[in-house]
């Protein structure tokens, strides 16, 4: 089965009310993606995980004049051999950032397209699924205005929660006075013996305040806490691992085997964080989920990406074992962005769906979804 095409798709659509996490105001949500078609007339998709700061056109432009023209007529089922390929020839400029997405893109839709050939979900030619239901946090708690947004950002908890949601995470970063006023606020508002927390900080501060957070956080027995610092300082990764009880997180501004490779011989984190969209999509994420293993370091993906990234990051949820084994162990979750993505929701047939507290997993062929056209051509920008 040999690809024949390679179709790139830039969306773009302004939001109604931009938000702030601690880096900036995001202004529009963004995708790029792709669709990998076999001679055989199979199609596959794929995503490149844009970041809310992040101009899709990008990895677009990666995958448009660096990857496309060594892909046409290769064996569409080699998704390992191709991702080494696209790897080493993309070495010298790449390694990092939008042309590891642009590789993940194409990673994720061979996955799927192999998915098709093979009339298995993804999860089956990984290796199997552990699991075929996953708990979902919410991810929310944006700011509208900056600063001094406690009360609201308590009625969004109560929100989260009435929706089913047993965990959230907290953007925080807004200065350590501020970060512990919306804590205080939250933690009083809902009941945190039901509904564990985490906090994510995107990396806003140094080792000192990000220290003071972390002991000033220490009673909410928080699951995680993200991103302390920025992600070249894995000195502090560690250094806070070693002076707090809380467990730290990060790796979403990691990409391939080998960024992770220093993530794990620094002993930075207890969770890792790999996005597929980013990470060089699931040949990569599987490799990372066994190095993480392998380190006694558990993995909860990263998901911020459209419809076509929530389901490959569920095919790779079902796929990953956990790394504390017991009879009652800590399984990894599902991060279920709450804020506004306009195209999210109308980009496949079945978008994810909370029942009962939990996601199901896809178990259709591929990635398990149905990709809805019309709305890519809505919202397309190229
Ligand atoms: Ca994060």
């Amino acid at each position: 089965m040999k690809i024949s095409s390679v179709d790139i798709f830039i969306l773009k659509t302004p939001l109604a009310e931009p938000f702030a996490f601690s880096q900036g105001w995001v202004h529009r949500r963004s995708a790029t993606l792709v669709k990998v078609t076999s001679d055989t007339g199979l199609t596959g998709w794929g995503e490149a995980f844009t970041q809310g700061l992040e101009p899709p056109e990008i990895a677009a432009a990666v995958i448009e004049h660096a990857l496309k023209p060594r892909l046409i007529g290769e064996n569409a089922l080699d998704t390992s051999v191709l991702w080494h390929k696209l790897y080493h020839t993309t070495r010298d400029y790449g390694r990092k950032g939008s042309v590891i997405a642009a590789i993940s893109a194409i990673d994720i839709a061979l996955w799927d397209l192999a998915g098709h050939h093979y009339q298995k979900p993804v999860y089956q030619l990984l290796g199997g699924a552990f699991r075929n239901q996953v708990q979902p946090y919410a991810t929310g708690f944006y700011r509208l205005t900056g600063k001094n947004e406690s009360a609201r950002l308590a009625e969004e908890a109560i929100r989260h929660r009435d929706n089913g949601f047993t965990a959230m995470k907290i953007k925080l970063g807004f200065g350590v006075k501020d970060d512990i006023e919306v804590m205080e606020k939250i933690s009083a508002t809902i009941d945190t013996q039901a509904i564990e927390l985490m906090i994510d900080t995107n990396h806003a501060y140094g080792y000192r305040e990000a220290l003071q957070l972390g002991r000033a956080l220490e009673a909410y027995n928080l699951r995680w806490y993200e991103e302390p610092v920025v992600p070249e300082d894995l000195t502090s990764y560690r250094k806070l691992r070693d002076n707090l009880d809380v467990p730290i997180a990060g790796g979403e501004n990691e990409h391939t085997p080998f960024g992770y490779q220093a993530l794990f011989s620094a002993g930075a984190v207890d969770i890792a964080q790999p996005d597929v969209g980013s990470c060089g999509g699931i040949t990569a994420a599987r490799d990372i989920i066994a190095m993480a293993h392998a380190n006694g370091v558990a993995v909860n993906p990263h998901v911020w990406g459209s419809a076509i990234a929530q389901a490959a990051s569920l095919q790779l949820l079902a796929t990953i074992p956990v790394t504390h084994h017991s009879l009652f162990p800590q399984q990894p979750l599902l991060e279920f962005d709450c804020s506004s993505h306009p195209f999210r929701n109308q980009l496949i047939t079945h978008p994810l769906k909370l029942e009962n507290g939990m996601v199901t997993i896809p178990d259709g062929n591929g990635l398990g979804i149905s990709v809805v056209e019309d709305t890519i051509e809505q919202y397309r920008c190229n």
